[in-house]
């Protein structure tokens, strides 16, 4: 028997499409829309793909977004099969990006040709928002097509986005929010020295242990309580020349924030630096600001979401906030609702990454029962 989603990720999961090469896959894509009476525009930015297709007219504007990039497969070895050969075992789809995104991607494609057939004169816009760009710098992919929306006066009312929400099965839970992430890389300078005449030195690790130090030990806000708290991490630290007589005359650290709202990354910014003005005078902080955190107020689409997923398992999800960040972070602050659902995580970015085909089927098919009550 076929089964046209789980052939079109097949189809996607054979295209090596590691970040930011979209392999082809957005050529299948925009073969499947068009047939399907879409209007399709390929935006490419720098050497990342984009696609902007849409159908139908007018508000509400829904919108499917997803990334067709992959991260690396990591030692071929540790997988049992080849992760751009996909194979079915046991009811479950193997490769990379079958759960991350390739399945969700074929699952919103196989329920919006469906749907189009069924209600070919469905009120407002259906629209797809797919890069190659996601699991890498994320600078050219939807960050770019969003402003270039912006520019043409496009507002997107409500945005589902295929990443893998789930837990055990699909619907279990689906992100209404996630945090944002912020990261600190600092150099810090000292005077280097023989460790036998601390005096004539200025030892840039004492600097910068004291200044970490100061970092983990501050209480910081904690945020919104629909959200997991604030969370400091620090990542790398790195002083010496490897020799054990020399005093470093110069110290690295890096550290990450994860932050809920209202939390604003400037806010975090200046109380480092001026933890870091007390330990170390000299010294120089760049950042990088990877995402604001958002958290989407109940709408139309949450109301729709929780209706199918309840129709389709008979339970009602779980609303969460946690996890890293996704292409939602763009979309969001524009005021669009959005709603990550997907199916289970367990195996992203990791060997022998899959999904379970009860799973994608039931993904096409809350896609499409969201889209009844939507559109
Ligand atoms: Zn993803």
């Amino acid at each position: 028997m076929s089964d046209p989603a789980l052939d079109l990720a097949r189809e996607l999961i054979r295209r090596p499409s590691l970040t930011p090469d979209d392999a082809g896959c957005q050529d299948v894509i925009a073969e499947r829309l068009s047939a399907a009476n879409f209007d399709v525009e390929p935006m490419p930015f720098g050497n990342v793909s984009n696609l902007w297709a849409t159908h139908g007219s007018g508000a509400p504007l829904v919108v499917f977004a997803g990334h067709t990039d992959v991260v690396p497969s990591g030692p071929p070895e540790n997988w049992t099969n080849d992760p751009f050969a996909p194979i079915v075992r046991a009811g479950l789809l193997y490769g990379r990006g079958a759960a991350d995104m390739k399945g969700a991607l074929a699952a919103m494609i196989v329920a919006v040709e469906a749907f189009v057939a069924r209600r070919p004169d469905h009120a407002g816009t259906l629209a797809f928002l797919i890069t190659s760009d996601e699991e890498g710098a994320a600078q050219d992919g939807t960050r770019r097509v969003m402003q270039t929306l912006e520019e043409r006066g496009i507002k997107i009312d409500h945005c589902l986005v295929g990443e893998a929400s789930s837990v055990k099965h699909t619907g279990d839970e689906i992100r209404i929010g996630r945090r944002g992430s912020l990261t600190g890389f600092t150099t810090i300078h000292g005077v280097q020295g023989h460790v036998a005449y601390p005096g004539e030195a200025d030892n840039a690790a004492h600097r910068l242990i004291a200044a970490l130090a100061g970092l983990a030990q501050t209480e910081w806000p904690a945020g919104d309580p629909a959200f997991p708290p604030l969370s400091l991490q620090i990542a790398n630290v790195n002083a010496g020349t490897g020799a054990d007589n020399v005093i470093p005359g110069e110290a690295r650290g890096q550290f990450n924030f994860r932050y809920p709202p209202p939390i604003e990354p400037e806010t975090l910014q200046s109380r480092v630096e001026a933890i870091f003005a007390r330990h170390a005078p000299r010294r120089a902080v760049e950042w990088r600001d990877s995402g604001r955190p958002f958290l989407c107020a109940p709408g139309a689409l949450r109301r729709a979401v929780i209706a199918a997923i309840g129709a389709e398992t008979g339970t009602a999800p779980a609303l969460s906030t946690g996890g890293g960040t996704s292409d939602g972070r763009f979309i969001a602050p524009g005021g669009t609702e959005v709603i990550e659902l997907g199916p289970p995580r367990a195996s992203i970015h990791k060997a022998n990454e899959h999904v379970a085909l009860a799973d994608l089927a039931a993904l096409v098919r809350i896609d499409g029962a969201v889209l009844d009550r939507l559109l």
